[in-house]
């Protein structure tokens, strides 16, 4: 947009309206550091453990800019999140996922699979504590997606709990395929050693031009 003949690139700013500023933030600090903030839970003004960061819009922004990558990495950090709180995607939770994000994304495949897996777990006690029917049934009445994939669901069989499940299963890329964001970690580990690798080779053996300038006395004293 700012290279090209766009109407952004004399003006030097881009109106993004629809996206949230927030998650515009993360994906800014990815870009330049390319790293993910930690959804590590904080303590909200209720005292209830929170997340920092919405994983849901930040997985939207993500997609529709076509970063499959950095959708991988945010599927990555939601289910640590979830394991390390011990806890699975609530109604609202999968209610956002469907209404944010394209048919079929691994966001809308991983809430499903965890509002199936409470469910299952409900069964078996008298409760509907953090799960009541009626916001269940908002899922089905809303998004037509989310009652087609459990029709699929009870077709083919149980569901598991999706933090326990490969975590290639959420990413982008196909379940045969190599993973990219593993390769992708290789390639950087792999980059980083080696410059680090340089980095004690040079100081091993210092080259006679940094040698000199790192004893600049010595290259500059008189002869006698
Ligand atoms: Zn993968």
């Amino acid at each position: 947009m700012f290279n090209g003949s766009f109407k952004e690139c004399t003006e030097n700013s881009v109106k993004l309206p629809e996206d949230d500023p927030d998650a515009f933030d993360m994906l800014i600090n990815w870009v330049y550091f390319r790293g993910v903030r930690d959804l590590t839970g904080i303590v909200g003004s209720d005292g209830e453990e929170v997340a920092p960061w919405d994983p849901i819009e930040f997985y939207a922004l993500a997609e529709k800019l076509c970063l499959p990558g950095l959708q991988d990495t945010i599927m990555d950090c939601i289910s640590k999140y979830h394991k390390n709180t011990n806890e699975l995607p609530s109604p609202d939770f999968a209610y956002r996922a469907y209404a944010r994000t394209s048919d079929r994304s691994r966001l809308q495949k991983y809430a499903f699979l965890g509002i199936q897996h409470v469910l299952e777990i409900l069964l078996h006690e008298d409760t509907e504590d953090g799960w009541p029917t009626c916001e269940i049934q908002k899922l089905f009445k809303d998004h037509d997606n989310f009652a087609r994939d459990y029709i699929d669901s009870v077709r083919t069989g149980v569901g598991e709990d999706p933090r326990e499940m490969s975590k290639c299963e959420f990413h982008t890329h196909g379940i045969a395929e190599a993973c990219t964001l593993e390769d992708r970690k290789r390639k950087i580990s792999a980059q980083s050693q080696g410059q680090a690798k340089r980095q004690c080779r040079e100081a091993e053996f210092p080259s006679p031009a940094s040698s000199a300038a790192s004893s600049p006395a010595s290259a500059t004293a008189p002869a006698s």
